[in-house]
């Protein structure tokens, strides 16, 4: 967690969210974790939730997954998924004829499933477990493409609005928060062509079961 040093709301923010996260962290189970972090006007919650799968072949894996149902995307199957919002609020105040966003609040949550699986010791070290660790690594890292789409979003809405200013107050909330919906729908499409563009992680190599070679 990054803690700002600029000033005492920012230090009160930070130690309520740390609030927050210490009760949240109480009270999930381990089957998920936590991240939280605040520096300059974005805060950021991340969770991992994870659900269990089990088997002893790449088809038993399979079906366990498909199983869960976790969520479908145009009627298709996910192993994992990645919901994401950003929320912010802003005041503003008028000095030397201009009015300026001032106290800036920016939160992006995000909140991953993925699945596990988690078998004995003696098959670890089986060419199945090999493939299961490359296709959850190659899964994490699409998914995290979406996480990292989520932040941006938030850090570059952060940014208009700290830098916004009008002579008309009225004016500057109108044009604020168009900016803000702008940048958000801006990641949303490009969130939603990256999925197109990697055929929901496929391209990248998140394929189960694994291909035959
Ligand atoms: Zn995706």
């Amino acid at each position: 967690m990054m803690v700002p040093s600029s000033n005492l709301s920012s230090h009160v923010s930070a130690i309520f969210f740390c609030l927050i996260c210490i009760f949240w962290l109480g009270c999930r189970s381990l089957d998920s974790s936590l991240e939280y972090s605040v520096r300059s006007g974005l805060a950021e919650k991340h969770e991992v939730i994870y659900y269990d799968v089990n088997g002893a072949t790449a088809s038993d894996l399979y079906q366990s997954m498909k199983k869960r149902k976790l969520t479908t995307v145009n009627g298709k199957m996910a192993y994992g998924y990645t919901s994401w919002r950003v929320d912010w609020d802003f005041d503003y105040a008028k000095q030397d004829g201009m009015c300026r966003g001032t106290n800036v609040h920016v939160t992006v949550a995000s909140e991953m499933t993925l699945p596990r699986w988690e078998p004995g010791v003696d098959h670890r070290t089986s060419p199945l477990y090999k493939q299961w660790e490359h296709f959850i690594r190659t899964l994490k890292a699409h998914e995290n493409q979406h996480k990292a789409h989520a932040l941006s979003a938030g850090a570059e809405i952060a940014e208009v609005l700290i830098a916004s200013a009008d002579e008309s107050c009225v004016v500057l909330r109108a044009l604020a928060e168009f900016d803000a919906q702008m940048i958000l729908r801006k990641y949303r499409d490009l969130d939603a062509r990256y999925d197109i563009s990697t055929r929901h992680g496929r391209r990248e190599g998140t394929v189960w079961p694994p291909e035959q070679p």
